[in-house]
């Protein structure tokens, strides 16, 4: 009797092909081993899914090989693939390819090593001396070394790498095959667990009783305000599953994966320390494969990371945390389009763990999953000490405008404010939130924002045909020539970067320290670490930044912070754009005022008004579910209505909207009746890099089954070859 293995092949069009399993190979092959297979006349890879006793195939081939003894790709990891795949409309070994990173891949296939090369002492004046006579391209090497902190890929030092050798034979540097990770903090200190407080004990009892007994547990929406010590909850919680033979898992986002948070991980376990495992975004080829390996095999017992961390192979896991839950950075927007908090809940389920999602702005869809009884609520309303919430003072552009007479872009109340922190040594924070792109259109005189009559959303404004827009229903209008409610003819968006900011507070304050963290001014490496450094230790004493400064950072003497323009990102084409807004405001509130002083928050907007912005400035997040929820609700967002929104690309404009528009067609032929499928319209980025795209969005109250309804239509569909379609299941960025 023969057994056969069902593989999936690396590249294919999500096909699965039967092959042979030779009988000297039978006891090794299993789900989840890697394998070379023959396909027409090469060799490929591809992973198998499940091993039979029969085929129904004919003319079935032999496996060619077994690429590692063990299966390389865990059972549970294999069926959240297929899971994704299903859920989030992709080929499976696109799914696979998020849980299988590819060093490991490349691995396989002969990966070439990296080596590291560092510093290991100085040379004295002497051996100075004679390098230079005699071997001047070993200086070079030695002089580059010097300038630098951290270790040096070595092949980056090009024809230099054999003087690098030499230096090595004399001791002066070393060479390894990983990079030390030197800290400029230091060694770890030890912390110790700290001494709860009542909604603290409550909160951890919840997260205790879910790691002895997940099978009868819920995951916990853990909702505490900033500061209130989620995260010495998230500590205790993993030393309870590690003392129980467990291993744990920590996603963060991306932006918060910062030296400081590390380190409080890091140094609660530092008895530990060789076994917590943190995935960067920025470790290198060798280090990544480095660490998948450590995991694979049991060498790490704790993994912090983000996004992609949710498929580290971690083995026998008691509880996972994913922390600051609502963070639109937890979904990729590549395939597979997945968000990896929603694929860390299902993961909890398939490995039975305890799972607990912590923000002091949750998410609609997680608050609604907790009312709605799926998820537990944990509630911690104060902070630590109970000291106060900041201040929050809204300040109207309108009336400052007017007053002035021109655009500003510091208020003359912030300019005071500011005044009154440099004069006292206090430190000020300045935000601009700059990534949301928007072309709705506001007025600067009153405040009014176009918005769709159908879906409640700002209207875009499409400049080819002067007409705005919305791309969720497809409705249209012509633009006005001034406001509609007011009459003023300065109806437009303006806007300014955080460059202007930084310029406008340099001229107001000549004598303060200014430094601007934001994508551009960070592209050096270790700049974002330094400049944290250098206002962490006081010598900066404005710090204007975007979202890179808004998340988990922690510095007591900031005691004011200014958002400079509210209203970006607020009036866009998203129906998530006040409860971005709402989220963003709370969450750079809760960088003021983390030391003994008080902090105050002064927000800057045209919309004063608006209900985001009001429930933000009282900490109401009741309230703000409350008319969010309702919102949502009424026009069928989510999380009443689940959301997937398919692209539409192509060079043509007529073609790619033929295409949208028969696929819509298609989709209605085949929908059951409790699912909408919306006329295609114009994307709000109507036009990228040449490429003409349309939305075409469905609702209904099944993710699953809309996604499997694309799957099955896209499938019978013939495309033209130039248009591509993209499907995002539970979209986030509608742009
Ligand atoms: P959150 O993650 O909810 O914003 P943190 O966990 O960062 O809050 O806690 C804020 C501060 O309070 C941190 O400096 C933390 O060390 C401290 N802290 C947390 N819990 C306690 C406690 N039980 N006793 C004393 N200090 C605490
Ligand atoms: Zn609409």
């Amino acid at each position: 009797m023969y057994k056969y293995a069902r593989v999936l092949l690396d590249q294919s069009a999500g096909k699965t092909l039967d092959y042979r399993v030779p009988p000297e190979l039978e006891a090794r092959v299993t789900a989840g081993s890697r394998v070379r297979v023959p396909l027409r006349t090469r060799v490929v890879l591809a992973t198998v899914l499940s091993v039979h006793e029969e085929t129904d195939a004919r003319g079935v081939r032999d496996l060619a090989e077994l690429v590692n003894d063990d299966a390389l790709v865990r059972p549970s990891l294999l069926r959240l693939a297929q899971w994704m795949a299903d859920y989030y409309c992709c080929p499976e070994e696109v799914a696979m390819r998020a849980v299988l990173p590819v060093v490991i891949r490349k691995a396989e296939v002969g990966h070439k090593e990296q080596f590291f090369i560092e510093l290991a002492r100085r040379p004295d004046e002497t051996e100075r001396a004679g390098l230079e006579r005699r071997s001047p391209r070993q200086l070079d090497v030695i002089r580059r070394l010097e300038t630098i902190s951290a270790p040096l890929e070595l092949s980056e030092l090009g024809p230099l790498r054999a003087a690098a050798r030499a230096l090595e034979k004399r001791g002066l540097v070393r060479i390894g095959r990983q990079r030390v990770a030197r800290d400029p903090e230091g060694e770890f200190l030890p912390s110790d667990d700290l001494e709860l407080n009542a909604e603290q004990v409550v909160a951890l009892r919840a997260v205790l009783e879910a790691i002895d007994r997940p099978a009868e547990s819920k995951p916990i929406l853990l909702h505490g305000v900033t500061g209130s010590g989620k995260t010495e909850i998230y500590l205790q919680g993993l030393r309870h599953a590690l003392a129980a033979g467990k291993s744990a898992l920590v996603l963060v986002p991306e932006i918060a994966l910062t030296p400081q948070t590390v380190e409080r991980f890091k140094s609660r376990f530092a008895s530990i320390q060789s076994h917590v495992a943190v995935l960067h975004s920025h470790l290198s080829e060798g280090e990544r494969h480095d660490e998948w390996h450590k995991i694979h095999s049991g060498g790490a017992r704790i993994v912090i990371g983000a996004r992609s961390a949710i498929f580290a192979p971690l083995e026998n896991l008691g509880l996972i945390v994913v922390d600051e839950e609502h963070e639109s950075s937890y979904k990729q927007e590549e395939a597979p389009r997945y968000c990896a908090r929603d694929v860390a809940v299902y993961r909890a389920s398939i490995e039975g763990c305890a799972i607990v999602l912590g923000s002091a702005t949750p998410s609609l869809e997680s608050y609604y999953n907790a009312k709605s009884g799926k998820y537990r609520l944990i509630n911690m309303s104060s902070r630590i000490d109970d000291r106060g919430m900041p201040l929050i003072r809204v300040v109207d552009m309108r009336l400052q405008n007017r007053q002035k007479g021109q655009q500003q872009v510091l208020s003359a109340l912030l300019c005071a404010a500011i005044e009154r922190r440099l004069a006292a040594g206090q430190q000020t924070i300045l935000f601009l939130n700059r990534r949301g792109y928007s072309s709705a259109l506001l007025c600067q005189a009153c405040g009014h924002v176009a918005q769709c009559p159908h879906c409640s959303v700002a209207l875009t404004y499409h400049r080819d045909d002067e007409r705005i827009r919305c791309h969720l229903c497809g409705h249209a209008e012509k633009a006005p020539q001034k406001c509609p409610s007011c009459k003023d003819p300065g109806i437009r968006h303006a806007g300014f970067g955080t460059q202007r900011v930084e310029e406008s507070v340099r001229k107001v304050f000549p004598k303060a320290r200014v430094a601007r963290m934001d994508a551009d001014s960070m592209t050096r490496k270790g700049s974002y670490r330094e400049t944290l450094g250098q206002f962490q230790a006081r010598k900066i004493d404005i710090l204007v930044g975007t979202q890179m400064i808004a998340k988990g950072l922690h510095f007591p003497n900031v005691t004011l912070v200014g958002i400079v323009n509210a209203d970006v990102g607020l009036h866009m084409a998203d129906f998530r754009a006040g409860e971005r807004t709402f989220q963003l405001l709370t969450q750079v509130a809760g960088r003021a005022g983390r030391g003994e002083a008080e902090g105050e928050v002064l927000v800057q907007t045209f919309t004063p008004s608006h209900p985001s912005i009001q429930h933000a400035r009282h900490h109401d997040f009741a309230g703000f579910w409350e008319q969010e929820s309702e919102f949502r609700r009424v026009f069928g967002h989510p999380p009443y209505q689940r959301f997937v929104m398919v692209t539409a690309r192509g060079d043509h404009e007529e073609r790619t909207e033929f295409t949208a528009q028969t696929l819509a067609r298609r989709l209605r032929e085949s929908a059951t009746r409790d699912i909408v499928v919306a006329e295609p319209a114009p994307a709000p980025l109507a036009r990228v890099k040449g490429e003409y795209r349309f939305h075409l969005a469905l609702r209904g109250p099944s993710a699953v089954r809309m996604s499997r309804l694309l799957k099955a239509t896209l499938a019978k569909l013939t495309l033209p070859r130039e248009i591509r379609i993209t499907v995002d299941v539970d979209a986030l960025h509608l742009m």
